[in-house]
């Protein structure tokens, strides 16, 4: 049997495809963005929030960061002992926790090292900028995603219940 050329295939590919779209059950795979909006997975990576209360300014995403894209600055407070008598406390004061997202690789390392649940996805993908500096979100605009990440939803049955928990 004659070898048919990859060109060839690839045509039939894109002449098949053509003619399922004109069928009344297909239609455009394409959705015209702006105009129209697909709806992402509730666990799609958009965007990273950040629980600030939960932060210990522990590094340990920053560390992960393959592209070094999470920046971290704090200083040393003393908090209330936690019981009557005893000593205060040292803790790590947040001062700055920022991410560029014009180098951030969407991979999620940070959010799973993360051992304080003080990270999370949310689906929200609408953060173009005009300016590329403008994707260097700080905290605060950081803290506003939390607003955007969904609850926490059931594990499938069967399956083991050690995951995170979203705070409320
Ligand atoms: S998702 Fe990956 S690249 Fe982006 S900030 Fe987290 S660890 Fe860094
Ligand atoms: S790993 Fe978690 S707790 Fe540690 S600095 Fe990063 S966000 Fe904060």
């Amino acid at each position: 049997m004659p070898k048919v050329p990859g060109m060839v295939k690839g045509l039939g590919v894109t002449f098949r495809t053509m003619v399922e779209t004109l069928k009344p059950s297909g239609g455009p795979a394409t959705v015209q963005y702006p105009h129209e909006k697909e709806e992402p997975s509730p666990r799609a990576r958009g965007v990273i929030a950040l629980h600030e209360e939960n932060c210990t300014a522990c590094m340990l995403c920053s560390r992960e960061c393959p592209d070094w894209c999470i920046y971290i600055e704090a200083h040393k407070t003393l908090a209330p002992p936690r019981r009557a008598g005893g000593k205060p406390r040292q803790v790590n004061q947040l001062d700055r926790f920022a991410i560029d997202y014009s180098l951030c690789m969407y991979c999620g390392i940070c959010v799973e090292v993360c051992p304080f649940e003080a990270l999370f996805w949310s689906p929200e993908y609408e953060f173009s900028e005009v300016s590329i500096a403008d994707l260097l979100h700080e905290k605060e605009r950081l803290g506003e995603w939390m607003e955007t990440v969904p609850d926490f939803e059931a594990y499938e049955a069967g399956s083991e219940a050690k995951g995170k928990k979203v705070p409320r």
